[in-house]
């Protein structure tokens, strides 16, 4: 009895070591099998935490490289635009230099500062054909002509206009923002006109990275008693203001070409400087160009485009 208890205690603690064992196995087994997958898992978590990383890289290294390449061209154009207003400043110190002995007696030469008003017009573009065909300089008096004023349809052509005047080597000069005039208008207040002239100063800037630092006023410098009172917030903002000495006579009633030729030809005597006032707007000021310009370079005029030290430049 003893030995069958014996024995069967012993099977039944064989029989409890084997599911032990086997208990140990399978928990072993699945233990090492879900770390298996649990690595498994891990990595591709990893691998997959590495591609991101290394996109990321990638898009960091190309971002750096565009950033680099903004950087250069940035550089290379602001060395362009120094070597730009380094040749200017030279050609303007020799203007200078040649208006002053002229001036002086020094020099048996005129000169003529050819100006255009109140563009820009889709006719700009023929008078620049003119102007580069004789190969002469001159100077624009323009307004803000954009969307933002009421230019929505021109925009586009203006923009070229602009672009041209500047690139020609003209001088671009600020002729306020909106020209009106009136009781709502430009000088209707001493601030109305400053911030008119700030417009279009910050707008040709900002569009073209051009600065102007010569303006008209509309009209001329005798339009208002508050001008006075406005030369000097101009010359806070670094401006000086030209006038003309002889007008072709294209601002009032529509005129023949060959009245606006004689206007300019007939009215120069004892004049060595000129400044002549025309617009680029007149199918009769473009016909009477080539005559004007034929006309005073026979009088022994030569052209340039405006300039702050020019005597022609009030301040
Ligand atoms: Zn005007």
């Amino acid at each position: 009895m003893e030995e069958k208890t014996g024995r069967t205690s012993g099977s039944a603690f064989l029989k409890a070591s084997l599911i032990i064992t086997v208990f140990i196995l399978v928990f072993c087994g699945y233990t090492a099998f879900s770390c298996w997958q649990n690595n498994k898992e891990i990595l591709s978590e990893v691998q997959q935490a590495k591609m991101i990383c290394e996109e990321a890289m990638e898009e960091r290294d190309a971002k750096e490289l565009e950033l680099k390449q903004r950087e250069k061209y940035r550089d290379e154009l602001l060395d362009s635009i120094n070597e730009i207003e380094d040749v200017k400043k030279e050609f303007f110190a020799l203007a200078k230099e040649t208006e002053d002995r002229i001036l002086n007696g020094e020099l048996d030469l005129k000169i003529a500062y050819l100006t255009f008003d109140d563009g820009p017009y889709h006719r700009s573009n023929q008078f620049l054909d003119v102007l580069d065909e004789y190969d002469v300089p001159a100077t624009f008096f323009y307004l803000m002509k954009c969307s933002e004023t009421g230019y929505a349809e021109e925009d586009a052509a203006y923009d070229a206009i602009y672009r041209r005047v500047i690139n020609s080597g003209h001088t671009l000069a600020n002729h306020t923002a909106t020209h009106k005039l009136g009781k709502e208008g430009v000088y209707s207040s001493i601030d109305r006109f400053v911030s008119e002239v700030i417009r279009n100063r910050e707008f040709i800037y900002d569009r073209y990275g051009y600065k102007t630092e010569i303006m008209r006023f509309p009209g001329g410098s005798d339009t208002s008693s508050k001008i006075p009172d406005i030369i000097p917030r101009l010359n806070e903002l670094g401006y000086g203001y030209v006038d003309w000495n002889i007008a072709c006579g294209d601002g009032g009633q529509l005129q023949p070409a060959n009245v606006y030729r004689d206007n300019v030809l007939n009215n120069t005597k004892d004049k060595k400087v000129i400044v002549v006032l025309m617009h680029d707007y007149s199918l009769n000021t473009l016909e009477a160009l080539p005559d004007i310009i034929e006309g005073l370079d026979k009088q022994g005029y030569i052209f340039l485009p405006l300039f702050p030290a020019s005597s022609m430049c009030r301040h």
